[in-house]
């Protein structure tokens, strides 16, 4: 059964009982109201009958012989019913329309007719025939004496009655079916745009176009909050699955090349068996240099998807200064005297951390900064303390970094000068720097001239627990620091 329906009968079915319920109280009021009508009447009618009994010479014998004339009302065709009773019941005289018949006295009244009090009751005559009737006490001498019935025939009030009850019934279902048919046709325009929605996402699916939008109708309700959703989670999908396929592209072209100059190397080897040996050993060499270098990239793939996945590293006290002195010691062995490595402000700096992953990111800058700096360049490592935190830094005096790929060059797979880059470089190396800052609760910033140089930042909290990491603030709270720069 669609929401729609659902929604209709539910609707449907609580106006139905809103209506009776309103119904029979209205019913049962107005019933009360027009009984109520009618004992009035008929206790008037009855006062002017004790009147006359009092008016006469002696009350109690006119009362108790019955000698009491009902002219006004003693007509056969009377509406009303008239009947004396003495304090038992028992009937005295009864006018000449009740002929033979006697109205009926039920035990509580007789109870009142006693005691003097006036009640009021309904006898049923039968053939669908109510009669009200109205008792009222004669008093005699401050003593209740007997008492006047009078009774009408209810037929009025039931015939007004049912005309009321059919009535509500026919315009309660006629009510009911216009809102059944409104709620429809409302209901109807209101779900409009779930039908669009999923028109559009059946479209997407079968076209395969995670490009297409679903038209934002009414931006301010639920319904548009909710196209607003699946917008936004489509243009998260497609992104994703855009960066999926340029990942397998980037892939693809980075292992393409080691590929083919190892089958390059491998056909020459082949061709070339039992030939002189310096190029067979070149070919040897530049093999086992392609093979390190996809080594290198799937290692590299495989730390980014198990950092996607949320691997969690084991983090220790790790004396960071300890670390930047063997960075670069390192350093000075890669640079071969090509760059001049220079070791500036080293404070001492205990953080919680993984020392082989900071390895590995510290290196990573020094090895971008000597790939990237002409010979006779300089390259710098800092490491500094500030307010519960620790600055290490790695500045060059290299090529620098055009603003247009500063923003970029954290993102997987970008370099900046794709003919530039050493054929080493997959363009990976600064995204698992990113992720291992990040992992370290800590960020990674670059601020760079293009022909000038670049300073690369990495900022990590101190390790509370140690004594160098108070300076009055906490170990978490955020350094005093300027903008970063392109970070990815
Ligand atoms: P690659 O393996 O290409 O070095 P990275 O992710 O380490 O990949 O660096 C991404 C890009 O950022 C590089 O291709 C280069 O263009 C730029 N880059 C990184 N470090 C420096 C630097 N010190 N000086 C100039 N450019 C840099």
């Amino acid at each position: 059964m669609s929401i729609r329906t659902r929604l209709n009968l539910w609707y449907t079915c609580l106006l139905a009982a809103a209506l009776l319920a309103f119904g029979a109280l209205l019913y049962s009021f107005l019933s009360a109201a027009l009984t109520l009508l009618v004992d009035d009447r008929l206790a008037t009618e009855a006062h002017g009958i004790i009147s006359a009994i009092e008016s006469q010479q002696d009350p109690q014998d006119a009362l108790l012989s019955g000698r009491v004339s009902l002219t006004s009302t003693d007509v056969f065709a009377s509406q009303y019913y008239i009947q004396i009773v003495n304090l038992q019941g028992v009937p005295l005289k009864a006018s000449q329309n009740l002929q033979a018949q006697r109205l009926a006295v039920p035990d509580d009244v007789r109870g009142d007719i006693a005691a003097g009090r006036s009640g009021a009751y309904t006898l049923d005559m039968g053939g669908g025939n109510d009669l009200r009737v109205r008792s009222e006490p004669v008093i005699l001498q401050r003593e209740p004496a007997g008492a006047v019935l009078v009774g009408e025939s209810l037929g009025i009030v039931e015939e007004t009655l049912a005309l009321v009850r059919r009535l509500m019934l026919w315009m309660g279902l006629a009510w009911l079916l216009l809102a059944a048919i409104g709620g429809m046709i409302f209901s109807r325009a209101a779900l409009r745009p779930l039908q669009t929605i999923s028109d559009t996402a059946r479209r997407i699916t079968l076209a395969e176009d995670l490009g297409r939008r679903i038209p934002v109708a009414v931006a301010h309700d639920e319904l548009g909050q909710l196209t607003g959703t699946i917008n936004a989670m489509l243009a998260r999908l497609e992104a994703v699955f855009q960066t999926q396929q340029r990942l397998v592209a980037d892939v693809s072209h980075e292992l393409r090349t080691p590929l083919t100059t190892i089958r390059g190397n491998l056909e020459l080897l082949h061709r070339d068996s039992g030939n002189e040996t310096a190029p067979r050993a070149e070919a040897w060499r530049a093999i086992e240099d392609e093979t390190n270098r996809m080594h290198r990239l799937v290692n590299d793939l495989l730390l980014l998807a198990q950092a996607d996945a949320g691997l969690k590293l084991s983090l220790q006290p790790v004396e960071l200064d300890t670390l930047l002195l063997e960075v670069y010691r390192q350093a000075r062995v890669m640079a071969r005297d090509r760059v001049a490595v220079r070791l500036g402000a080293e404070d001492q700096a205990l953080v919680l951390g993984d020392p082989d992953r900071l390895r590995q990111l510290l290196l990573n800058l020094v090895d971008n900064s000597l790939k990237y700096t002409p010979p006779g360049g300089q390259v710098t490592l800092e490491l500094q303390k500030a307010e519960g935190w620790v600055k290490v830094a790695v500045s060059d005096t290299g090529s620098g970094i055009s603003p247009a790929d500063l923003p970029h060059i954290f993102e997987r797979f970008y370099r900046a000068d794709r003919s530039r880059a050493r054929p080493g470089g997959a363009g990976l190396g600064l995204s698992i720097a990113h992720w291992i800052a990040e992992a370290h609760n800590g960020r990674l910033e670059v601020e760079s001239d293009l022909g000038a140089g670049s300073t690369f930042r990495l900022w990590l909290p101190l390790d509370s627990d140690s004594p160098a990491a108070g300076s009055g603030k906490g170990a978490m709270d955020e350094p005093n620091r300027r903008e970063p720069i392109g970070i990815g």
